[in-house]
């Protein structure tokens, strides 16, 4: 590779998107960052936004008909700016994969052991894996002398113990069928938790940390020493928190319950359950903002939904204090967990005999950089920290190129 390949172009494919960014290495700087939404329809759309010109947002309208054609009009829009695929700065592309299973831990170089492995994941991830493949398939066929890298969800919970990642249920029926806890959204709470150690100024080896990633996918993870030792999140996304439209933790013996009383089928349960609960079944919305908004014009449905949310999120906080033993910070992060102040007041809020406390001051502050807002008494830090997945996995991928 030549010394000036420094740039590394991250994917993230889902079944009717391509989310990208281009990044340059030697600093971490955004040269541009886009979207391709409604892969596949006759209104697919684009929005390009060429960072490192300062150039205007470009938007397009019509029909892609798939991800080929997807990656090829990002390559055009790059191009454009003069940051083609064909560039030799490029120096590799690093694709977000969301299952890996136990078998990756780490990022790896995609070759065809690499994307077969990929592919026999998928009927534990039949929503995301298959998306991610086409995506890797589809930038090999584009740039194939290029390295491209995987970079898992779930690497990052691989760490997870026995007692943690195993479900309670019979051994040989769990194995025969890759049944376990694997845990996602792996390189945010990477991330966090070592961001969260430098805010504090300490070293991540020597840090424990509980990272509350509240997206509209929402999941908690108990890190110890930079090593994840739970998390919230299971065989799939929808094990956990309530989230914008995922229940979250259940009884299991619901869904027998909607088969047998409702008359639901797998898929509908499936689709009741991820699409149409958490905020969404509970009140009707699933975004944080609107909520807040009703619950200020007394909205009994939206106050009920947001105190649901946050009872759950208690009860992780509390538990992750026990497996953790000794807390040093807890963080919030993503959409929900930087911008709403209240949902992070209420989390902490009676949790003083736990060491926690959040300062109202501190809490309003708005801000883009990684922040404490706990008072300065506080036994265990609060923090809100921006999650980063793309500059992780660039900074993943380029690590491994180099190595
Ligand atoms: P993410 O999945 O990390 O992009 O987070 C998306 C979610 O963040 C949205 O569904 C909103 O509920 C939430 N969100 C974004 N901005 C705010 C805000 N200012 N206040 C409350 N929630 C917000």
């Amino acid at each position: 590779m030549t010394s000036h390949a420094s740039r590394v172009l991250v994917l993230n494919s889902g079944s009717s998107s391509v989310k990208y960014q281009l990044l340059d290495m030697t600093d971490g700087t955004r040269l541009a960052l886009g979207l391709v939404e409604r892969i596949g329809e006759e209104t697919s759309r684009l929005s390009h936004t060429p960072l490192a010109s300062g150039g205007a947002k470009r938007e397009h309208e019509g029909p892609i008909a798939d991800h080929e054609a997807a990656l090829k009009a990002v390559a055009t829009e790059l191009a454009a700016d003069g940051l083609g695929l064909d560039s030799p700065e490029l120096a590799a592309i690093g694709h977000r994969v969301v299952h890996g299973g136990l078998k990756f831990t780490v990022p790896t170089v995609i070759d065809d052991a690499v994307l077969a492995e990929i592919e026999r994941l998928v009927p534990v991830a039949p929503l995301h894996n298959p998306a991610n493949i086409t995506g890797i398939r589809t930038a090999q066929a584009l740039r194939p002398d290029l390295p491209q890298v995987a970079v898992f969800d779930t690497a990052f919970h691989t760490t997870m113990p026995e007692c943690a990642a195993r479900y309670a249920i019979d051994v040989a029926t769990a194995d025969a069928h890759r049944i376990r806890r694997y845990g996602f959204h792996g390189t945010s709470h990477a991330y966090v938790s070592r961001q969260t150690a430098a805010l504090l100024g300490k070293d991540p080896a020597e840090t424990n940390v509980i990272v509350l990633h509240l997206g509209n996918g929402a999941s908690a993870s108990a890190v110890a020493g930079g090593r994840c030792m739970d998390t919230s999140m299971g065989l799939t996304p929808l094990e956990g928190l309530v989230m914008g439209t995922r229940s979250g933790d259940i009884d299991p013996a619901v869904t027998f319950h909607l088969k047998r009383v409702a008359g639901m089928s797998a898929d509908e349960i499936d689709v009741l359950l991820n699409k149409k609960s958490g905020l969404l079944g509970l009140c009707g919305d699933n975004d944080m903002r609107e909520i807040r908004r009703r619950i200020e014009e007394g909205d009994e449905r939206a106050q009920l939904a947001f105190d649901i949310y946050i009872h759950r999120l208690k009860k992780y906080i509390g538990a992750y204090t026990a497996v953790l033993g000794h807390v040093d910070a807890v963080v919030f992060t993503a959409g929900v967990g930087e911008n709403a102040a209240p949902v992070r007041e209420a989390a902490v809020a009676g949790l003083e005999e736990l060491g926690l406390a959040v300062d109202a001051g501190l809490n309003a502050v708005r801000s883009d950089a990684p922040r404490l807002i706990s008072p300065e008494y506080a036994r265990v830090a609060v923090a809100v920290v921006p999650t980063d997945e793309e500059l992780e996995i660039a900074q993943q991928t380029y690590a491994l190129v180099n190595a």
